[in-house]
């Protein structure tokens, strides 16, 4: 099979070959599983009380792509990732809008899938709810006080910080330094720095469940090494998150799992991304930046955002703007158009030809070299600029090769099929047509759902009530749901 051949010309799968950055030693080492070819994964999963937005988005791509090129590599992966649907964010927000928490929480994690399924996030192997494990986080809890590491009082309990010698040893801070940053105010606490493993709630009004300590809700920190736990055991292979979640967040995970089993480390390896700011400036709802998702795929398709990402290495900030992705939706067409060009010149020959000239041996050659290139590229350290950089040598290579007429038809079709096989590995169509573009087809079903919006007010203005509440009803049928504000019919 002609297909196959640049797999075969150049290195095979491979594991054990892949460096990689952990944030608990700084440096970069080489990736070695805890059990044989196996790579455990887990990733800080989203709160569900609003639509993600794209900083998450880059750092669901980025662990998407690392999941892809493990197992391309040839290791085994189970990727868990957690959904926080218990949370002091969630319940505010559901009283804001006079909705149950929990209904609420259902509905921000189904647009989170489906914003994941739109990005082409398909790696993860199970989503685990905090709700469903209420059980665990109550046993590990028990744990941790049976081992004097947490202790209770009026508002909670709490781990206690000053039992634990390694605290700080993930973002690399003294005692010192954790003392500057970390002021909490609750007098029942210790340490300024305990962090909450339960909150007691008694007034019926919240989200709560049982427990020895009353009814109430378990602390953030604690849903994932409960969840951890439950599926890896006290020890696991990567931890991924992004950069903010470094402290207080996996340093509190360390402290909770490693006091519980004895057993450390409870990662072996780190691994955070950089942030997202767009234009410059930190991403915030109060600055109006604020880009969720889907109101970036309604401009852009996900392959565009995609390439946008690994344009950047994982652990550097990026800088979103409409230029950085009108360039990366032009970068990625460079390589469509070429396989378009290929396929066209393939339609002209046929699929086999019979006299290869000279260049063939030199282009076999230079297949096996942006392979090995890339392959190189991507196992130091998931480096996919520099990935993306030898695939477009030789887009540019061979575009020449084929204005000059120096290429034949097989190592067109060699080249195509590295090209296929490096975008399966990015989790990017390269052989989307132009006419495909899911943009545009995003801004038609961005328009008309504002049309019949619009139609649907002035429907209410002239109260006419049962054909607004049909366009209602039928929208919502499309899992369009609208939302008229209170006090309106
Ligand atoms: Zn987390």
């Amino acid at each position: 099979m002609r297909g196959c051949r640049p797999r075969e010309l150049g290195s095979t799968p491979n594991p054990g070959l892949m460096m990689i950055h952990s944030t608990l030693s700084g440096t970069k080492e080489q990736l070695q599983p805890i059990h044989k070819n196996r790579i455990n994964l887990f990733v800080c999963g989203p709160t569900v009380y609003d639509d993600s937005h794209i900083g998450h988005a880059r750092t669901y791509i980025v662990f998407d792509v690392l999941a892809r090129w493990l197992k391309y590599r040839g290791f085994g992966v189970f990727y868990l990732q957690n959904i926080t649907d218990v949370d002091d964010k969630i319940i505010q927000r559901a009283s804001e809008m006079d909705v149950e928490p929990g209904a609420l929480a259902r509905k921000f994690e189904t647009r989170y899938l489906e914003d994941m399924q739109r990005l082409g996030v398909v790696n993860v192997n199970l989503y685990a709810r905090a709700t469903q494990h209420i059980e665990e986080i109550i046993g590990q809890i028990e744990r941790l006080m049976e081992l004097d590491y947490a202790y209770e009082t009026a508002t909670g309990v709490y781990f206690d910080e000053s039992h634990f010698q390694d605290f700080g040893k993930l973002s690399h801070q003294t005692a010192e330094e954790l003392g500057k940053h970390r002021i909490e105010p609750d007098p029942t606490k210790k340490n300024p720095g305990d962090f909450s493993l339960w909150k007691k709630r008694e007034d019926g009004a919240t989200v709560t469940w049982d427990s020895p300590w009353g009814r109430g809700r378990p602390g953030w920190h604690i849903e994932d090494t409960a969840i951890t736990e439950t599926y890896f055991g006290p020890q696991y292979d990567i931890h991924g998150g992004a950069m903010d979640l470094i402290f207080p967040h996996h340093e509190a995970e360390i402290a909770q799992m490693e006091s519980a089993s004895g057993k450390k480390p409870l990662v072996r390896f780190w691994i955070h991304t950089g942030f997202l700011n767009v234009k410059g400036e930190k991403m915030s709802k109060s600055l109006g930046n604020f880009v969720t998702i889907r109101e970036m795929l309604g401009r852009w398709d996900a392959d565009s955002f995609r390439f946008f990402v690994l344009f950047s290495h994982y652990r550097s900030p990026i800088d979103f703007s409409e230029e950085a992705l009108d360039q990366a939706s032009r970068s990625l067409e460079r390589i469509r158009q070429l396989i378009r060009i290929i396929d066209s010149h393939l339609e002209v020959t046929g699929p086999k030809d019979s006299t290869e000239p000279r260049s063939l041996h030199e282009m076999d050659a230079r297949l096996i070299e942006t392979r090995t290139e890339f392959l190189g590229h991507m196992d130091n350290d998931l480096n996919t600029p520099y990935a993306l950089r030898a695939i477009f040598d030789l887009v540019r290579d061979v575009n020449r090769r084929i204005r000059e007429k120096t290429i034949s038809t097989n190592a067109l079709l060699d080249a195509k099929q590295l090209l296929r096989e490096f975008g399966e590995i990015l989790g990017i169509n390269l052989s989307l047509a132009e006419k495909e573009s899911p943009g545009k087809e995003e801004d038609l079903t961005r328009s008309l759902t504002k049309l019949l919006i619009e139609t649907r007010q002035k429907l209410r203005d002239k109260k006419e009530w049962q054909m607004a509440d049909e366009i209602r009803s039928r929208m919502k049928e499309l899992n369009i749901i609208l939302e008229d504000s209170k006090g309106a019919r």
